[in-house]
C-alpha cells in the first residue's frame, strides 16, 4: 500500500515588506507546525532580480533557531553578528545558529540576475537553545542515483551513505535530489523521522501524490523508503528534509522562537534598545536609497502568545493551505 502523504501548500508573503521579492511559505501553517524540528519553509524564485530588486533584507534578530539557506541560482550575501561574511552560493548549505541570540542580513549580490532557493529553519531543543551563535557552511558533493535516475546532494545529516559534517543540535536530514525527465527514485529513509518533499519543480509524484511548485508532501514516522518520480519531461528537483518529531512547546513570534510569552516580550524590547544579546551586523547595505540600517520589531499582539500546536507525526489524507 503507498505512503499516506499530506500535502502542505505554501501561501505567497512579501519578504521585508511590501515592495520585495515574493516568497512561498509552506511552514508554519494551521495545520502542522513543524516536520522534525524543520520550523520554517520559504522558497522563491526563479525570481527575476531586475523585475522585483531581488532579495533586501537589513539586520534583523533571531533567537533559539538556526537558519538554512541552499541555493539553485544567484548568490546571496551574508552578513552576521558573528563577523561572518560570506557569499551564500548555489549547491553550500549555509547553517546559522542563533542560540541565545544573533542578527544578520541577507542581500542578494550585484551579480545576480536570477535569484532561486529556499531558507528553512530549525528549531533548537531546549536543552540547546542558549547555545553560543556559530556559523557553518559545507559543500557535498553530488551523487548518482541507481538506474541514472538522477543526483542528489546530502547537506545535513546521513542519507544515502553519504555524512554531513555540519553539526545539528537533534536528529535531522536535508538534501537536494534533481531527477532526470520520467525518472523516479527510491531511497531508504530513517522511520523514527518524519519527512518533507519541498518541490521545486511541478508533476513530481510522491508515493502517488502529485505535488506542484512549492508544495511539500509530508510523510510521518514509520515509514521506511520514499518514491518520488519526476512527471515532467523537464529535469525535476526537489529537498528532502526530515527529523524525529520535536515534542516541545514552542513560541514562534517574527523572527525569535521561544518559550513562553514573556521571554519573547523581553527579548523584543532587548532588540529594540540595541541589547548585546543579538550583537552588531556590520557590513550591510541597502540596495534602497530609503532603506533601514536595521528591522524594527513590529508590535507585540494585544493577546498572549500561545505555544504553536501539532498534530501526531502521522500524515492526512488532505492538502492544507498555508
Ligand atoms: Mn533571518
Amino acid at each position: 500500500m503507498a505512503t499516506t502523504v499530506e500535502v502542505l501548500t505554501a501561501k505567497s508573503v512579501p519578504l521585508g515588506g511590501p515592495r520585495a521579492m515574493t516568497v512561498h511559505r509552506a511552514l508554519p501553517q494551521r495545520q502542522r507546525s513543524f516536520i522534525g524540528a524543520w520550523c520554517f519553509i520559504d522558497h522563491f524564485g526563479p525570481d527575476d532580480v531586475s523585475q522585483t530588486g531581488g532579495m533586501d533584507v537589513a539586520p534583523h534578530p533571531h533567537t533559539g533557531l538556526q537558519t538554512v539557506t541552499w541555493l539553485f541560482e544567484g548568490t546571496i550575501m551574508h552578513d552576521d553578528a558573528g563577523d561572518v561574511h560570506e557569499v551564500v552560493r548555489p549547491g553550500t548549505i549555509n547553517l546559522m545558529t542563533a542560540g541565545a541570540g544573533t542578527c544578520h542580513s541577507e542581500v542578494s549580490t550585484q551579480a545576480t540576475t536570477t535569484l532561486h532557493g529556499v531558507q528553512l529553519w530549525t528549531v533548537l531543543p531546549e536543552e540547546h537553545r542558549f547555545t553560543q551563535r556559530r556559523f557553518d557552511s559545507y559543500t557535498p558533493p553530488n551523487i548518482s542515483l541507481l538506474n541514472d535516475a538522477g543526483s542528489a546532494r546530502v547537506f545535513l545529516g546521513s542519507l544515502l551513505d553519504e555524512d554531513s559534517p555540519v553539526p545539528t543540535f537533534s536528529p535531522l536530514v536535508g538534501a537536494e535530489f534533481t531527477l532526470a525527465p520520467g525518472a523516479q527514485a527510491t531511497w531508504d529513509i530513517n522511520p523514527e523521522f518524519e519527512h518533507g518533499i519541498i518541490a521545486d519543480t511541478n508533476d513530481l509524484i510522491v508515493e502517488g501524490t502529485r505535488l506542484y511548485s512549492s508544495d511539500v508532501g509530508y510523510t510521518g514516522v514509520g515509514e521506511t523508503s520514499i518514491s518520488v518520480k519526476n512527471e515532467s519531461d523537464a529535469p525535476g528537483r526537489f529537498l528532502f528534509i526530515g527529523g524525529a518529531p520535536l515534542r516541545e512547546d514552542i513560541i514562534m513570534w517574527w523572527n525569535l522562537i521561544g518559550r513562553s510569552h514573556e521571554e519573547v516580550v523581553r527579548w523584543r524590547e532587548e532588540w529594540e534598545n540595541h541589547s548585546e544579546r543579538f550583537g552588531v551586523t556590520e557590513g550591510y547595505v541597502s540596495k534602497r536609497a530609503d532603506g533601514l540600517a536595521r528591522l524594527p520589531a513590529p508590535p507585540m499582539p494585544t493577546t498572549r502568545l500561545k505555544p504553536r500546536k501539532n498534530p501526531e507525526p502521522i500524515a492526512r489524507k488532505i492538502r492544507t493551505r498555508a
